[in-house]
């Protein structure tokens, strides 16, 4: 009988080895040949989410000099069905900086870095508008014609609040939104352009709608919290518990620059923030570490969950090690759509919220 469940335990740790971390939850389960697995097999779909990408700045100069900002997490990129990040720049060459501290804006050719990698990218934060509706409006144009699916805003209310929508072996997954990191003067309107807002009511509405539509998988993707906090406050909790009442499979949020743990409520997880992905200028190290989250979900929820830690260099591109703090160097002549206060010229500030 030991020797038995030895042998199980060895089985089990040799098959664990050949499958990708995100669906070891399940047994391997021998199935006779020349029939249709999907039809016997409940379907398993790999998502990948990343916390902010910050596309101008240090990741820009490293872009425009030839740099693939996600090279080094290719493998896990190429592993997953569904890939989805949070986009924390305007990308366009129109608009005008609005009176921020800090204002970000990518060149349009870091598109093409995009394109391919991710599905779907949120725009529900604080800096999407920080050039305001053209620019806005220029970098869900340029999303779109690069095939990633832009959600969390739009150019009106309903497109805003409209959930991604994807479909992996039958499994209907629905991805919501939402910023509640002030300034709100960029929330859409009826007639115009801008960011999903977090409030409470819409937020549940938002699920329940996606669920009445027909959605197996409902997950908010937050941008909430306050920033180098690595717990998550009272307000995130209390909203995270109110969106798996109202049927989040689970919820994932970032925003805060700095990683805050997870935890599980009615059997779902939620994990607070993911952190940095591809940014720079941070004059703190627990800024310089983020997580990607790899989900396997099936028709029955969350089947596993894993988070992997990146770490960014000197320019802000995510590494699989941690990169030994190089000085600041200063930039003489500021990047192409940079910031109206340039990060490299204030390292001095004690870290306004970004
Ligand atoms: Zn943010």
């Amino acid at each position: 009988m030991r020797l038995k469940n030895h042998f199980a335990g060895l089985l089990a740790a040799a098959f664990s080895l050949l499958l990708p971390p995100a669906v070891m939850a399940e047994e391997p389960v021998a199935q006779p040949l020349a029939i249709d697995m999907s039809s016997r097999v409940a379907p398993v779909v790999r998502l990948l989410f990343v916390g902010d990408i910050m596309l101008a700045d240090g990741p820009g100069r490293a872009i425009a000099a030839g740099r693939d900002p996600f090279a080094a997490f290719a493998d896990e990129f190429a592993d997953a069905d569904v890939r989805i990040g949070n986009l924390e720049c305007a990308i366009a060459s129109s608009g005008k900086a609005l009176d921020k501290i800090y204002t970000f804006r990518a060149n349009p050719q870091v598109i093409e870095k995009l394109s391919g990698r991710f599905h779907a990218l949120s725009v529900a934060n604080n800096h999407a508008g920080d050039y305001g509706h053209e620019a806005f409006l220029e970098t869900l144009s340029l999303l779109d014609i690069a095939g990633v699916k832009a959600f969390g805003g739009g150019r009106n209310l309903t497109e805003a609040h409209a959930p991604y929508w994807v479909e992996r072996g039958g499994l209907r997954i629905a991805i919501l939104g939402y910023n509640e990191f002030k300034p709100r003067a960029f929330e859409a309107g009826p007639d115009w352009p801008g960011v999903a807002w977090s409030e409470d009511s819409h937020v549940v509405r938002g699920i329940e709608a996606a669920r009445a539509a027909g959605a197996d998988i409902v997950i908010p993707f937050m941008h909430w919290g306050w920033e180098r906090e690595r717990e998550p406050s009272a307000r995130q909790r209390q909203l995270a518990r109110l969106m798996i009442d109202a049927g989040a499979d689970a919820v994932v949020g970032g925003h805060p620059h700095v990683t805050q743990g997870s935890e599980i409520y009615e059997g779902k997880p939620i994990i607070y923030s993911l952190g940095n992905f591809v940014f720079d200028g941070f004059d703190y190290p627990e800024a310089q570490q983020g997580w990607l989250l790899r989900m396997a979900v099936s028709q029955e929820g969350v089947r596993n969950w894993e988070v992997i830690p990146a770490y960014m260099d000197v320019e802000g591109l995510p590494q699989r090690k941690p990169v030994a703090a190089a000085p600041q160097v200063p930039v003489p002549t500021p990047a192409q759509g940079s910031p109206a206060v340039s990060l490299a010229e204030q390292p001095a500030i004690s870290t306004p919220p970004r």
